[in-house]
C-alpha cells in the first residue's frame, strides 16, 4: 500500500482543480466497484452493494491546500493568496508547483530591521515565490493570475513513518481505495464519496449525499498528532495507537450511536483505538450532519504530526488499521 500512498500523495490537486486526483482514483477503482458516478461539482461516488437495506457512507477529501497567483511582479515574482488554511510559517523557503514549474517561496525585507519584523509578523503581503521567470511577461506565460500551486514536496517512508505533502487527506482516500480492493460482497450497502474542495469550506460533502439514503455517513481525515516535544497536552492523540474515533471537534459532535457502532466493531476485530477530543478543526462530518434531513455522523481520524505543512506524517499501522476498520464497520449488522 505504501506505493499507492506515494503515488496518491504526490498528485497536484488543490481545491477546486481536483481533476487529476479525480481521474487516478477512478482508474484504480473502477473494475472493484458496482456503480460509480461523478457529481456536479466533481464529487467521486462510488457504490459497493451490500445483501441488507442499510447504508454506510465513507467520505474522503481529494483536494489539498495551495496557493493562487494574485498579481506578478515587474521583474517576475508571484504575489500570491491561500487557498485553504495555510499557515505562512510553514511556506518560507519551501517550493511549491505552479502549472508544474517549481517555485521558491521567500520573504521581503529592504533593511535587516524590516526582514527581522516581517518574520516575527510572517502573512502573505510579504512573501512571494520565485519561478525563476525574470520579466513579468514570462512568469505570465507559466503562471498567469487564478493559477493554483501546491506543495512540490515528495514521499518519505521512515519505516513505520510516513512522510507527504497531502496526507490530509489522500491518506483517507488511500485507505478507501484499499478498502474497495479488499472488501468482497458487503453485508451494508456501501457509498465511497471522494470529495471536493473540503479545505475551503466543507464544499464536496455538503452535497454528496443528497441522491442517497444513507444511514450513516463516516469522514476520514487526519487529526493533531500531540506526541512531539512539548505539544499541547490537554489532547491525547499519537501516532501509532490506533485510528481516532473522534467525540467531539470545533465543528461536529459525533452521533453516539455512531461512536458505539464503531467502537464495537473495533473490539470484534480486535483492531486497536483511541478517542478523539479535538479543539479546533472540523472535518467533513459536518457537511453530512447537516444534509437533508440529517445524517448521523463520526469521523475515523489518523493521527498526523505537521499538518498543513509539506511534510504530513503518519504511522502505516494506523493506516492499515483503518482499512481494516472500514473493513469492519461495511460487514457489521446495523
Ligand atoms: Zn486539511
Amino acid at each position: 500500500m505504501k506505493e499507492l500512498i506515494k503515488k496518491i500523495t504526490e498528485i497536484y490537486s488543490p481545491s477546486g482543480r481536483e481533476d487529476e486526483i479525480r481521474e487516478f482514483i477512478k482508474s484504480e477503482i473502477k473494475d472493484h466497484v458496482d456503480e460509480i458516478k461523478i457529481d456536479k461539482l466533481g464529487n467521486l461516488i462510488a457504490i459497493k452493494k451490500g445483501t441488507s437495506d442499510k447504508t454506510v457512507l465513507f467520505d474522503g477529501h481529494m483536494d489539498e491546500i495551495g496557493l493562487v497567483v494574485t498579481h506578478i511582479t515587474d521583474n517576475g515574482f508571484l504575489k500570491v493568496d491561500a487557498v485553504g488554511g495555510q499557515n505562512p510559517l510553514n511556506l518560507v523557503g519551501t517550493q511549491f508547483q505552479f502549472n508544474g514549474n517549481i517555485g521558491v517561496v521567500g520573504i521581503e525585507g529592504e533593511t535587516t530591521k524590516e526582514l527581522r519584523e516581517n518574520h516575527s509578523h510572517l502573512n502573505l503581503d510579504v512573501l512571494f515565490v520565485d519561478i525563476g521567470a525574470k520579466t513579468r511577461e514570462e512568469a505570465e506565460k507559466m503562471a498567469p493570475i487564478g493559477t493554483f500551486g501546491t506543495y512540490a514536496t515528495g514521499f518519505h517512508d521512515l519505516g513505520d513513518h510516513l512522510v507527504s505533502k497531502a496526507m490530509d487527506d489522500r491518506i483517507a482516500c488511500a485507505t478507501m481505495i484499499q478498502s474497495i480492493k479488499e472488501m468482497d460482497k458487503p453485508k451494508n450497502n456501501v457509498i465511497f464519496a471522494f470529495t471536493v474542495q473540503e479545505e475551503v469550506g466543507i464544499v464536496g460533502a455538503s452535497v454528496a449525499s443528497y441522491d442517497y439514503d444513507v444511514d450513516m455517513a463516516i469522514a476520514i481525515d487526519v487529526t493533531k498528532a500531540l506526541d512531539t516535544p512539548k505539544a499541547i497536552k490537554r489532547m491525547n492523540m499519537k501516532l501509532g495507537d490506533g485510528p481516532c474515533i473522534k467525540i467531539k471537534d470545533n465543528a461536529t459532535i459525533s452521533d453516539r450511536n455512531v461512536v458505539e457502532f464503531i467502537k464495537n466493531a473495533a473490539i470484534e476485530e480486535k483492531i486497536p483505538y483511541q478517542f478523539e477530543v479535538l479543539f479546533g478543526g472540523g472535518t467533513n462530518a459536518m457537511g453530512y450532519q447537516r444534509t437533508k434531513s440529517g445524517i448521523p455522523v463520526c469521523t475515523i481520524s489518523i493521527a498526523t504530526r505537521y499538518i498543513h505543512s509539506p511534510h504530513e506524517m503518519v504511522s502505516y499501522e494506523d493506516v492499515k488499521n483503518t482499512v481494516k476498520m472500514i473493513k469492519a464497520i461495511s460487514n457489521k449488522e446495523m
